[in-house]
């Protein structure tokens, strides 16, 4: 949906707005970020995960739910991310000349695209005009698009069970892997090897 050049002819890269800090939202946030889109969070610290302590969360042992979360916010600090902490999102929009408007109670932000991840809370994509399903659930496809072009619905919103955060970790993925290969105009693999850990991590990575 964006232009690739500005007014100014600088190169301008998309915009994604994530509605939704939990499991699906902070995934989305780090593919997108780490990929160079610039991408903002918004969150109101309502997750589940507060009340989980994870056993099945494949490669991890056990932790517990809140802990994972400061983990992953810190996770995705560390690329960028914007992320705005206890700011509500009340509406979102779609503007004719391809972007989105999102508003808070604070602000109106314009973006490119906006994923929605607010948990099992449906509302603003039902304001959007977003399709559901006969389950009364999020209709997406398997890229986690929505019937409304530039909106992406993940996580717990598109499933009336199966919630688990590690298929909202990965729904979130789909979404932001499916922006990236839309603005590249071809499939994009986020694929890294052992040899990118200095450059993608720097200090960060443990000796
Ligand atoms: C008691 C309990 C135990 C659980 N145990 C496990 C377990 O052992 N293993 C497991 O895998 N899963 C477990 N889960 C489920 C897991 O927590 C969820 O699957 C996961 O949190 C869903 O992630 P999500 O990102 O879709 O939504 P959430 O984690 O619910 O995140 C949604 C976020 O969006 C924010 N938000 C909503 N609306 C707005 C808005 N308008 N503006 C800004 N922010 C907004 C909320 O504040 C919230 O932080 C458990 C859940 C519960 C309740």
């Amino acid at each position: 949906m964006s232009d690739e050049t500005t007014a100014d002819g600088d190169e301008r890269n998309a915009s994604v707005i994530v509605v939704g800090g939990g499991p699906a939202g902070l995934s989305a946030a780090l593919f997108t970020a780490k990929n160079g889109l610039e991408t903002t969070v918004f969150d109101t610290d309502k997750t589940w995960m507060h009340k989980a302590h994870l056993f099945n969360y494949l490669g991890i042992g056990s932790v517990g739910g809140s802990e994972f979360m400061a983990t992953a916010r810190q996770q995705v600090d560390d690329f960028g991310v914007d992320r705005r902490q206890g700011e509500r999102v009340t509406a979102v929009s779609v503007d004719d000349g391809d972007s989105v408007t999102v508003e808070t109670e604070a602000d109106a932000y314009a973006a490119d695209y906006v994923i929605l991840a607010t948990g099992a809370n449906r509302d603003l994509a039902d304001e959007l005009g977003c399709a559901f399903t006969d389950e009364d659930v999020v209709d997406v496809d398997v890229d986690m698009e929505t019937s409304v072009d530039g909106v992406y619905a993940t996580g717990a919103m598109v499933r009336p069970e199966e919630w688990q955060a590690a298929i909202a970790v990965g729904d979130g993925a789909a979404a932001a892997l499916n922006i990236i290969s839309n603005e590249q105009g071809e499939y994009f693999h986020d694929f890294d090897v052992p040899a990118d850990a200095e450059r993608v991590f720097g200090e960060l990575v443990a000796e």
